[in-house]
């Protein structure tokens, strides 16, 4: 089977890369030529465990290639994916800019019959406007079929969840499209769920959201748990035991961020909205997670009123650990709260720096280790549960004249700070410093 892929961010590369890895032969087509030549060599553009080790076999073994050319990619394909992205336009709907553009590429470049399979996360009813896209585009007499079959991975996870997904979803029109797309992706093993296709663009929005909502309702429930000396430790570890409501997306912290979450939330209130029906519900999971990204300025606020000229360390850059990916990371509002109070902000993530340099405020200093972030600072704000923050020994805090750490990802236990002598804020938990207060009245 000849697979074309168009479009080589997270989803598009690892989809290519996986495609080949159980033995088809493809091609991935990108407009970005920085990226294409990078791939070329078998280098990465993107931080995704096992992925460069497996863009390189799969080269070697030439079942991959990369190319910028579209007609190049295009002509001999007998499916082609899209894989582009879908951001968000100002009112929260979906740009379906550069599907629409894919759409007129596959029709202008095609050599014969195709079917067309939606990756990207697209609206419902998207699927039926590009295949009129591609139809008006297209040279006479040749035929096209569309298929919805959106994505599911994790980024951080990306190329374990290719390979043991929970479902792969595929919605189609006609017996002859539900066969091809079930026969190419036979060899993953994973459990196959045919639908039609507006149901199938539903499901990837709707389970996005219900997990959006997931970490929203816990969060909130961490805010309460504060107030009442309650800890959200034990409470998601009770509720999560109970099979019916599982314990992912349970933990509490500094809310979702990333390229998905944030955008097909506000994508599916629009989606509702264009059929008047008002979403109350995914509209609060949204303003909820607006709030809980700030909650560590709060905290840091009541410590420490006044952090003009104040050293404060930030640990962890990255929406969540093992992906350099930074879009709508916490780590954007928070650091730029620290720079407009006065702070003088230094940060450290394992990977995602680079990425972060061109993205957050250009006053905020880089550290090259933990060590070096925390040494001489007035607080330390932990942003992001990477391993190396999460197995930092804890007697580098030492290095604070008065330590003082306040974390969004619940990273350490109570007592191990209260023993390591560190004021220890977290989400939903008693601080350390009032244990300390509470055991020795
Ligand atoms: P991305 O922005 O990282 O990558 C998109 C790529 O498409 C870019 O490299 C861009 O240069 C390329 N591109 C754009 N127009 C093109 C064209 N006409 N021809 C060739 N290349 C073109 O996007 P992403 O994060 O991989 O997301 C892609 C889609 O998958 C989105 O709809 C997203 O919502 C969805 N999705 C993403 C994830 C995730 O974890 N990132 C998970 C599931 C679904």
């Amino acid at each position: 089977m000849n697979i074309a892929v168009i479009g080589t961010g997270y989803v598009g590369l690892v989809t290519g890369v996986s495609l080949s890895e159980i033995g088809h032969q493809v091609i991935c087509i990108d407009v970005d030529q920085d990226k294409v030549e990078k791939m070329q060599q078998g280098i990465s553009p993107i931080y995704e465990p096992g992925l460069s080790e497996l863009m390189t076999k799969n080269i070697h073994e030439q079942r991959l290639s990369f190319t910028t050319v579209h007609r190049e990619g295009l002509q001999r394909a007998d499916v082609i994916y899209i894989a582009v992205g879908t951001p968000e336009n100002k009112d929260g709907s979906a740009d379906l800019s550069y599907i629409a553009q894919a759409a007129k590429d596959i029709a202008k470049n095609v050599g014969g019959n195709v079917i067309v399979v939606t990756k990207s996360t697209v609206p419902v009813g998207t699927n039926d406007l590009i295949k009129e896209i591609i139809q008006t585009h297209l040279k006479q007499g040749l035929q096209v079929e569309v298929v919805s079959n959106p994505e599911f991975l994790k980024e951080g996870s990306a190329i374990h969840d290719s390979f043991h997904g929970d479902r792969i979803v595929i919605g189609a029109e006609s017996e002859h499209a539900f066969r091809v797309i079930e026969q190419i992706n036979e060899p993953f093993g994973i459990p196959i769920f045919k639908t039609d296709i507006k149901s199938a663009e539903m499901i990837k929005y709707a389970s996005n959201a219900f997990l959006a909502t997931k970490i929203s309702f816990i969060n909130e429930i961490s805010n309460i748990c504060e107030l009442l000396g309650a800890n959200i430790e034990n409470v998601s570890t009770g509720m999560g035991l109970d099979q019916r409501i599982g314990s992912q997306f349970l933990k509490a912290g500094i809310g979702y961020g990333g390229s998905c979450f944030p955008k097909d939330t506000k994508a599916l209130i629009q989606i509702a909205g264009n059929v008047e029906y008002e979403f109350e519900l995914l509209k609060g999971v949204v303003n909820v997670n607006k709030k809980q990204q700030g909650i560590l300025i709060g905290k840091l606020n009541n410590c420490l009123p006044d952090i003009s000229g104040k050293k404060i360390a930030v640990l962890g850059l990255a929406f969540k650990p093992n992906t350099d990916d930074m879009r709508e990371s916490a780590s954007i509002l928070v650091t730029e709260e620290l720079i407009k109070q006065g702070a003088d902000v230094i940060a450290y993530d394992p990977i995602a720096m680079n990425n972060a340099k061109s993205i957050l405020n250009p006053l905020i200093r880089y550290a090259d280790s933990i060590d070096q972030a925390i040494e001489g600072s007035d607080a330390v704000l932990i942003l992001t549960d990477w391993d190396e923050i999460k197995n930092v020994d804890l007697a580098v805090f030492s290095k604070m004249a008065k330590p003082l750490v306040i974390d969004g990802r619940n990273c350490f236990t109570l007592e191990a700070m209260e023993n390591n002598g560190v004021e220890y804020h977290s989400i939903g938990r008693p601080a350390a410093a009032k244990l300390i207060e509470a055991t020795s009245i």
